[in-house]
């Protein structure tokens, strides 16, 4: 039976899953099927009733106890977690430990694997953790779990077969891993089922798999692909978790996630692909100076949203901006921010783009993702020209430092130029915030014809 109507009001915009089917009883409600998407338009004066529209842009009534707010999914951290290190670093980390005292790092010996590794009466036990199409379970345990984090818990909670139960962490020092479970994008209300999507031609090749264009209840969507589900699984959810709190026009929008056999990432359709690609096939005989500086103010719009909830890109660049086909930019490829960092994922820095102190110590903050800014602001006025162009990559971090700085782009405003130098600033305290760059791109704007 549908529950009882929502404690507190739902907004415009607010998502929301169906429950149940509803039929409608006048030409005014808005039938639905169990599982489909809609977004509620406004409250009425019953609290029982919203009016929403669904997928194909159809409006009408909705009853609220037949729907279910979507909720954000959370990235949890893992501070025992200590990706691939050696034995050897985890003896010393472990030795003269008291019993219980535990860590989980990557196996060695088995690619995907990991090992937790347990303090016990001076010696330190090693347990493989075996992964199993995306369950998890100690060899020889006889439990499974979704996540990292479950089974940690469990053994928290009870020896079970382990030489102890686990007592505390040895954490790792200077930045955590973070994970997800299955079983939140489940009850968050974002699974897709694989029968509702239509995967059609390959349009794009990621790090983690190829990117198809598809249908999806009758939208067009763009549909990632997991290539190894045993490598990639959890930097490929990070990035959907990420994505599932994060709602802002200029920012490509997560519309689901198909678990299973093979795992997609379900997000709205970008028709005129990566904008670097559209900046270089189009060039200077298609694309306007207000196309420019619409691009520019798109990017900015997203990442002053970024900057105001304290997340950090750090790959901010033309080939990771999408262009829809309404001309729109949209920034996308969350898979590095939060907890992510490129050693973890194997993925190598992208020199070119990364402020300095990132590239050094790893500071990875709004103010390095303004640097980087800064570089795609280049990319857009140069048409989509690699920056740097005479410079091997080996030296750009050489050069940079000794304070060199590109020139500007032949027919790039002087107001951009400014705010390319301003965000190449040494010192990230003395780059701009996302917020004033905007306000400036908005007055550019403005006077661009
Ligand atoms: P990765 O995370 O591995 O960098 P991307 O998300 O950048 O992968 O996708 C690779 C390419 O696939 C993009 O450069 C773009 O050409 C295409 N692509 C990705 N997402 C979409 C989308 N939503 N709409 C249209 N094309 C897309
Ligand atoms: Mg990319």
């Amino acid at each position: 039976m549908p529950m009882e109507p929502p404690n507190d009001q739902w907004h415009a915009g607010t998502e929301v899953i169906a429950q149940y089917n509803f039929q409608g009883r006048s030409a005014e409600d808005l039938p639905f099927s169990k599982g489909d998407l809609l977004v509620i338009r406004r409250a009425t004066s019953d609290r029982m009733w919203y009016r929403a529209c669904n997928t194909d842009g159809r409006e009408g009534m909705i009853p609220a106890n037949y729907v279910q707010p979507r909720k954000v999914v959370t990235l949890h951290a893992m501070p025992w977690y200590h990706g691939s290190i050696s034995r050897e670093e985890t003896d010393t980390l472990l030795r003269y430990c008291e019993d219980g005292v535990f860590l989980v790092r990557d196996s060695i010996h088995f690619q995907g694997d990991c090992t937790l590794s347990v303090a016990i009466q001076g010696r330190i036990d090693h347990y493989r953790i075996m992964r199993r199409e995306g369950q998890m379970e100690v060899d020889g345990g006889d439990c499974s779990f979704d996540s990292l984090i479950d089974l940690v818990q469990h053994y928290l909670e009870d020896a079970d077969g382990l030489c102890t139960r686990l007592t505390r962490p040895v954490t790792k020092k200077g930045g955590t891993f973070g994970t997800v479970s299955l079983q939140e994008f489940k009850s968050g209300g974002w699974v897709i089922n694989r029968q509702d999507l239509d995967i059609g031609e390959a349009i794009g090749k990621g790090d983690f798999g190829d990117v198809y264009k598809g249908v999806y209840k009758g939208q067009p969507v763009a549909i990632k692909q997991l290539k190894d589900k045993d490598r990639g699984e959890q930097s490929f959810l990070q990035e959907a978790s990420v994505m599932t709190s994060l709602r802002h026009d200029n920012l490509v929008r997560l519309i689901g996630v198909v678990l299973g056999e093979t795992i997609y990432l379900v997000t709205e359709f970008m028709g005129k692909g990566n904008l670097v690609e559209y900046l270089r096939s189009r060039g200077r005989s298609v694309i306007t100076k207000k196309d420019q500086i619409n691009f520019a103010t798109d990017t900015c719009a997203a990442m002053e949203y970024l900057e105001s909830k304290s997340l950090v890109h750090r790959d901010l660049a033309a080939r990771n901006v999408l262009v829809h086909d309404d001309g729109k930019a949209k920034v996308s490829d969350f898979g590095l921010a939060k907890f992510g960092d490129f050693s973890q994922t194997g993925m190598k820095f992208p020199i070119k783009w990364t402020a300095p102190e990132a590239l050094r110590e790893n500071k990875f903050t709004s103010k390095s993702d303004m640097w980087s800014f800064g570089i795609l602001l280049w990319e857009i006025y140069s048409f989509g020209r690699v920056p740097y162009p005479r410079i091997p990559l080996t030296d750009v971090v050489m050069h940079v430092e000794r304070g060199y700085r590109m020139e500007a782009p032949e027919g790039c405003p002087p107001e951009i130029y400014s705010i390319m130098k301003q965000a190449w600033e040494l010192k990230p305290e003395e780059r701009p915030t996302f917020k004033s760059v905007l306000a400036r791109l908005n007055n550019q704007r403005a006077v661009t014809v």
